[in-house]
């Protein structure tokens, strides 16, 4: 079975991908996620996700936090509205750090778990997907796991598991 490392932003949303995942592959999490604000709710997020591993019974690697190396990239962009430049960098940022990691553990495909978000532009992410995966010659797997009720399906979990779960996407702007 070919090994994939999946980006996971929460608990939550990593749900779905894992469920549709987990037969197809030899599946490794990858936590790496600097946007969030503040260190506290960084701390809740990643609780929760040792939560999921020890369910799913997968191997988690966790980066650490670097939300100042964030805040310096997305520099400029604080008043973009969500969805726009601001987030895609910021998907480039998370999603190039998992093709880095993929590569230097000899995983040849990566993934993410952001598209499960109803608000998150799954064309945009799978495009910056596929660059890094030309980039770094590794391979991404494209989907939209919000489609096919998998958002539905996410919070069905997530209420079963009794996961906390957030009122905003992560960084201090996603807060106002
Ligand atoms: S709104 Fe979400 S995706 Fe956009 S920059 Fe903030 S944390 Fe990143």
């Amino acid at each position: 079975m070919n090994k994939l490392l999946l980006h996971i932003c929460c608990a939550n949303c990593a749900t779905v991908p894992i469920e549709l995942l987990q037969g197809q592959f030899d599946l490794t999490l990858f936590w790496y996620n600097p946007n969030i604000q503040s260190s506290e709710e960084y701390e809740k997020r990643l609780a929760e996700v040792r939560k999921l591993v020890a369910i799913y019974k997968v191997d988690l690697l966790e980066e650490s936090y670097e939300n100042e190396k964030w805040q310096e990239v997305v520099k400029g962009k604080e008043n973009e509205k969500e969805g726009g430049e601001r987030c895609q960098i910021c998907f480039k940022m998370r999603l190039e750090k998992t093709a880095q990691i993929a590569q230097r553990c000899d995983i040849p495909y990566f993934a993410t778990s952001l598209t499960v978000g109803p608000s998150k532009n799954a064309v945009k992410i799978n495009q910056i997907g596929m660059e890094l995966a030309q980039k770094y010659d590794l391979n991404f797997f494209e989907a939209d796991f919000k489609k096919n009720d998998g958002f539905k399906r996410s919070l069905e979990l997530s209420k079963e598991y009794n996961f906390y779960r957030q009122n905003y996407c992560g960084c201090v702007y996603s807060k106002k």
